[in-house]
């Protein structure tokens, strides 16, 4: 009777051994039918490709006690995120992924300001592809001068000291007070607006146009001396940081704050992107140009893109970083 009761004992562990032997040869795929529930459930999903099927099951697999959706896997394993080295499963990921500025490139920088700025999806895409997750003046690189009239110059992108813009030509006597040069694209532009405004009645004039590496460093040293670096920094660039050395930004009738109360203020603002320029330092978007408001500072870009700047309601940089970049 004792041996019986052994023996059965010993049966029973080697059934559950058996038992135990052919669920995990199931669960990694090598079981005998060739056509597993898993995969029959991937493949009802959108996105989903094929040549990717042992990558869904792995990246599944591997994320299985976080709630991740068959859904979700395809969508981040069709965007490479299985390959991320160091990026864990997030819920939010789809999310980000969805949104409409999302860049690939960008998406540990997201996840990483994600997890430590309480800031929603729209902001963390915004703010990172502005680079603010950076500080200003960090992680700077040369502007890409390949890039002709949309060059993107600000606390991130600098140019040469000795860079200057091959094609400048003189502002004519009427459309400026002290002269200057703007490029040829940006003076044709800036007197076709000039010209319309005029009619209009609205008089628009250059006050500071081009201004070489030089003349911008002279210009910061001085408002240093007077406020700080610090306070400076809110309102000038430093040099080669400055838009104006691209000989694609204008400052236009005023650089004093009451001027965005004038009529010309309030005409450039809803017009200036009908002859390719938008106001490059909008209210409320300082966090993400580095630069105090300037209702007078406009910036040629050409007549699409400032359409569609205006149209999207977005900053240079957020427009540089998706459509440019
Ligand atoms: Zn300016």
């Amino acid at each position: 009777m004792k041996k019986a009761i052994i023996l059965l004992v010993i049966l029973n562990i080697i059934l559950v051994g058996i038992l135990i032997y052919v669920d995990n040869t199931k669960e990694n795929g090598s079981s005998a039918d060739p056509v597993s529930k898993e995969e029959n459930d991937f493949t009802k999903y959108d996105g989903y490709i094929e040549s990717k099927l042992d990558r869904y099951k792995d990246y599944y697999k591997k994320n299985s006690n976080n709630d991740i959706t068959m859904e979700e896997t395809i969508k981040l394993v069709n965007n490479d995120v299985d390959k991320l080295e160091g990026l864990e499963y997030k819920n939010y990921l789809v999310k980000l992924i969805d949104s409409k500025y999302y860049i690939s490139d960008n998406l540990l920088r997201y996840v990483d300001y994600y997890d430590n700025k309480s800031k929603n999806i729209d902001e963390v895409i915004t703010n990172v592809n502005s680079n603010i997750d950076y500080e200003f003046y960090t992680h700077t690189q040369k502007a890409d001068l390949k890039k002709g009239n949309l060059i993107l110059v600000n606390k991130f992108y600098y140019l040469d000291k000795n860079y200057e813009p091959e094609d400048l030509v003189p502002i004519d006597s009427a459309y400026t007070m002290g002269g200057g040069y703007l490029t040829e694209d940006t003076w044709k532009a800036f007197k076709e607006m000039a010209d319309v405004a005029y009619k209009e009645g609205i008089d628009l004039y250059s006050v500071s146009p081009y201004r070489s590496y030089n003349t911008q460093d002279g210009l910061y040293e001085r408002y240093a001396a007077r406020d700080g670096y610090e306070e400076a920094d809110t309102y000038s660039a430093r040099p080669g940081y400055s838009e104006h050395q691209t000989g694609l930004a204008v400052d236009i009738n005023s650089t004093d704050d009451s001027f965005a109360y004038t009529e010309e203020a309030k005409w450039l603002k809803k017009n200036a992107y009908k002859y390719g320029f938008i106001l490059r330092y909008p209210e409320g978007k300082e966090y993400i140009t580095g630069y105090q408001f300037e209702p007078w500072h406009f910036r040629y870009v050409g007549k699409d893109v400032a359409k569609k700047i205006y149209d999207e309601d977005l900053t240079f940089e957020e427009y540089y970083a998706y459509y440019v970049n």
